[in-house]
Parts: C-alpha cells; structure tokens; sequence
C-alpha cells in the first residue's frame, strides 16, 4: 500500500516536530515538514519525511503546491507564546488568523482533508462550571484593551470560520485544542532574571540552570493541566485511525488528571529538577506582576481542566501523570544541553513556535 501523504504546516516547532517524529517512525506514512527552521528536526531519521524550507506568508505557490499533493494537510502554524500576544498582537493576528484562513481555503480549492490546531485559549477566561466542553462550554475574552485575548480571538474567529465551511459542505476538518503540551523542545531556555518570551516550563527550568529567580507571575494561582507531549501525539494518531467520527469535529486534548496551579507546577518542576541532577536547587520563588513580567495589555485568567469524554469515545486516553511529564520534558532539556544542542544561556532567540 502507498504511505499516505501527510503535509505538516509549521512542522518546525515544539507540536510539529514531535509529531513529525511520531508519524516518520512508520512506513504508514510519508511526511512533507513545512516550516522556515529545521533546528528542531535535527536528528530524526529522514526516512519517512522531507524537510521543505517555506514561509506560508511569503512562499504562497510552494505551500499551495504542498497541500494539493496530500492527503491530509495538518495546520501548526501559530505564534503561541503569551509574551508575543502582547508585544506584537497585528503579528499574532496576521499568522494566526490571515495565514491560517489561506491555508484552509486551499485545502478547499484541492479537496483536502484539515487537521487544525487551536488551542485552549478559545475558551479564554474560567468563569463557571468545572470542565471545558468542545460543543457546550462558552468561549469568554478580556477587554479589547487587553490585547493578550487577540491569540485565542484569532483561533476561536478561524475555528467558527472553519465550521462554517463545514456546514456549507466545502471542507472536511478537525479541530484540535491542545491544554499546555509539554516536552522536550518547547520553546527556548532564557538567561537569569530575563522577562517575557518563552512559556512557563523553559521559564523555570532556566531558573533552575542559571540559579537565578522563579517568578509566579500575579502569585502563580491559575490553573494549568499539562500533557505529556506523547499523548498528545497518541491524539492525532486516534483522529488519523478514525476519519469517520473524527470528521467536522472540534476536541480538547488534555490531560484533567495534570490540573495544578502554576505555583504547585513551580515545587514540583524544583523537586524534579533535584531528582535529576542530584543537586540542590538554589532558585527562590518569588511573585511578579503580569504587567511588569509581560508588558502592559497582559492579562490571564484562570483555567478549567478540559472534558476529554469526545476523545476518549475514539478510544485516547491520556496516560501521563504529570511528575512523569515534567521528567521526560526535562530529562530531553537536560540531554539538549549537555549535547550542546541547546545552550544554558540564550539570549534574543527568535520567539516562534507551535500550539500551546
Ligand atoms: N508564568 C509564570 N512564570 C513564568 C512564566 C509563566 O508564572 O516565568 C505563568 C503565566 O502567567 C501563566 C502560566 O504560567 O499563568 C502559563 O503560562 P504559559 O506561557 O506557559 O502558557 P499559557 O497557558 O498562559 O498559554
């Protein structure tokens, strides 16, 4: 049988190169990696997969051609760090939205099958209830003011866009909304004291590298639920099997069981850390308001774990606990160091990146 055709659009990042490393493992499929950095693809047996160097904002034609040859076109395209969504929100919506509707409309012009990744942010702030739910659950956004609330804006105007397309029976999709993946290369490690940029775990583990101060951003009470970046991969694996019932549906994929509160995840991420390394963490907690860590327009809000009953009737479960989360992700950080690949200390790297 032939491999099947899978286009990975920002296949470069944190999401796209783990997935890209599951999918190239089997000869089920063939996979074109879509991205402007390879960096984080180093090192994945190139069996199954190609490298193509294109920007989708500049090089129309080249990812036009790429989705036409597929058979399945999966969209990580996104700037998914918080600190961008306020320093340059016209970007955030430019790529998050602009391009991401480019893509899908060329996946109707050829017929394609979409796999889009959104993110948890749709959701925006927890007000009620005590799970999110895809189909039910009301999606709620701070002050225009707070310009934080354009990336889950942007993912929740392409979602209903997207859903729209499916209801005029142009485009077949599928909806992923990733709660806080967490793995090996996400992100970027950062130096002592540095402000904004990359998410929360690189955040804390250069505290760790560097002794410097781990900084709970307004005290560090909201809630997050991690995943293990393998299920997350299991995720898309249980779509991929199951186009029928995965067809013009939205998901959540989380882990509820990983629901902690930032401050908890920074104990946590310290005594893993020791584990590890078998030394002892020099780093104080200390408390940062968002303005002053992000910039004026911050704001965050609680979160709620997500209902993953939808998934789990396609037979995914999460299995990850999130001890075990922070280790692997830490334990692939530590080896990146070690090998040089990524040093202790980086200053003024490009913010860029998959979903959260
Ligand atoms: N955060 C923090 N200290 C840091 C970095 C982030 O307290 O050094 C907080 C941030 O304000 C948010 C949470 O950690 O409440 C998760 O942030 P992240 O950027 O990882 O992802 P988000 O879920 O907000 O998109």
């Amino acid at each position: 049988m032939e491999p099947m055709e899978i286009a990975i659009l920002g296949a470069g990042g944190f999401i796209g190169s783990h997935l890209v490393e599951h999918l190239a493992a089997s000869d089920a499929h063939h996979v074109t990696a879509v991205d402007i950095s390879s960096r984080k693809l180093a090192g994945i047996p190139r069996t199954n997969f190609t490298f193509l160097h294109a920007d989708v904002r500049t090089d129309r034609t080249v990812t036009d051609a790429v989705i036409h040859d597929a058979d399945l076109v999966v969209d990580l395209v996104a700037y998914a760090n918080p600190s961008r969504y306020v320093t340059a929100p016209l970007e955030v919506f430019e790529l998050n939205f602009l391009q991401n509707l480019e893509i899908a409309k060329s996946c109707i012009t050829h017929g394609k099958r979409l796999v889009q990744y959104s993110s948890a942010e749709v959701y925006g702030k927890a007000v009620d209830g005590t799970t999110y739910s895809e189909d039910r659950s009301d999606l709620i956004f701070g002050p225009v003011q707070k310009q934080r609330w354009i990336y889950g804006s942007a993912k929740a105007l392409l979602e209903r866009v997207l859903y729209a397309h499916g209801m005029a029976g142009d485009l077949e999709y599928t909806i992923f909304r990733p709660f806080n993946f967490l793995g090996s290369r996400i992100d970027y490690l950062v130096p002592a004291h540095a402000t904004g940029g990359p998410r929360v775990f690189p955040h804390f583990l250069s505290a760790l590298l560097t002794g410097g101060p781990i900084r709970l951003v307004d005290g560090g009470h909201v809630r997050r639920a991690f995943l293990h970046i393998d299920d997350g991969n299991a995720a898309f694996q249980a779509i991929l099997d199951d186009p029928d019932q995965s067809r013009n549906q939205i998901f959540n994929v989380g882990n509820p069981a990983n629901n902690t509160t930032v401050r908890e995840f920074a104990h946590l991420m310290i005594d893993v850390y020791e584990e590890l390394t078998g030394r002892t963490a020099t780093s104080r907690i200390v408390e940062i308001s968002g303005e002053a860590f992000y910039g004026k327009g911050y704001e965050d809000g609680d979160r709620l774990p997500p209902d993953i009953s939808k998934l789990q009737c396609l037979g995914w479960s999460p299995e990850h606990d999130l001890r075990t989360t922070i280790r692997d992700a830490m334990r692939g950080y530590l080896r990146d160091v070690e090998d040089g690949y990524e040093p202790p200390q980086l200053a003024g790297l490009q913010e860029r990146g998959g979903a959260p």
